[in-house]
């Protein structure tokens, strides 16, 4: 019997992977053509100022709309892409875009994703360089998000990147921290602005004392260590209110707003402010 359900889950297994295969094999067909055939679209997300709500920046999130497949998440599409080289043209047409929205914002800054196959790309400064200066976009208006993984292969040579991009005047965050590898001593060779806690943690705030923990200690860290903290996918208003006193410089999350078309960015740039609740009056405790 045991036998029969260990080939039984072989077969599932094979099956499984068969569809893996076939599912990416079409997303790769379907994404080499997408740039070209208008399909991708950027949103974007406000990041705001713990006290006052006022809109720091907003971060870029791409989205794909397939005529054959409908709309593909990011999350499975960024992977094949990384994979299949095909990261650095959706990179650029990333760019090229966010660019082009951040000259109609009076003063927030864009925040772009980097895969780490981007960042370890040679050139990469002098690529995002001329990609800012071809826009008239000064670099201090743009936000350099990159994970852990992209530092961690190489840690000399990533701290050299981020310091030739600092030096520029574009700012650096550290995306998903919490998740990765790098070592808390590492972090202080790096030239960031700021640790973007990941949002598995403020999900768990509520309910575990030890992401409690960790969103407490990551808070610490950057302060510590000079750094903005943003809280992501701060969904409730417990948690932006235990975020606030706990420290935090900055919060995004469907709580303040989802990601939103270009058009609409642009009207909440020009408003500098989230039309929404009212700041708790207990607000500047733990600062
Ligand atoms: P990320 O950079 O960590 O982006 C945050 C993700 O959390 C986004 O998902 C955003 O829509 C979602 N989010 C924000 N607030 C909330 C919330 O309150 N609740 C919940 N449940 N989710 C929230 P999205 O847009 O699906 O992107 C997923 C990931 O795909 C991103 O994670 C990023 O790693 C990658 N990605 C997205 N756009 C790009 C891009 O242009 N370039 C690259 N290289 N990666 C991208
Ligand atoms: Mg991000
Ligand atoms: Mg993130
Ligand atoms: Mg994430």
């Amino acid at each position: 019997d045991a036998k029969r359900s260990g080939r039984g889950i072989v077969r599932l297994f094979d099956e499984q992977m068969d569809e893996g295969i076939r599912v990416r094999r079409l997303v790769e067909a379907g994404l080499t053509q997408a740039i070209a055939r208008d399909e991708l679209t950027l949103v974007f997300q406000p990041i705001v100022g713990r006290g006052d709500l006022s809109i720091a920046g907003f971060e870029a999130l791409v989205r794909w709309h397939s005529p054959e497949h409908g709309a593909v998440s990011p999350a499975i599409f960024i992977p094949i892409a990384e994979e299949s080289n095909l990261i650095h043209q959706l990179g650029d047409w990333v760019l090229d875009e966010a660019l082009a929205q951040v000259r109609h914002w009076p003063d927030q800054y864009v925040s772009v994703n980097f895969s780490p196959v981007q960042f370890r790309r040679s050139h990469f400064v002098g690529h995002i360089l001329d990609s800012v200066r071809r826009a008239g976009v000064d670099p201090a208006r743009v936000q350099i998000e990159i994970t852990e993984t992209a530092i961690f292969d190489d840690a000399e040579r990533a701290a050299q990147t981020l310091c030739e991009l600092r030096k520029l005047g574009f700012r650096i965050a550290l995306d998903d921290f919490g998740t990765g590898y790098s070592s808390l001593y590492n972090i202080r060779k790096f030239a960031l602005d700021c640790l973007k806690i990941d949002r598995s943690f403020i999900d768990g705030m509520g309910r575990e004392r030890e992401s409690a923990a960790i969103v407490h200690s990551i808070i610490h860290l950057g302060r510590a260590l000079g750094l903005g903290v943003v809280a992501e996918g701060v969904e409730t208003e417990a948690q932006a209110q235990a975020l606030r006193v706990a420290g935090a410089s900055h919060l995004q999350g469907f709580l303040f707003s989802r990601p939103v078309a270009p058009c609409e960015a642009r009207k909440l740039a020009a408003r500098r402010a989230l039309p929404m609740m009212p700041v708790p009056s207990d607000e500047a405790v733990a600062v």
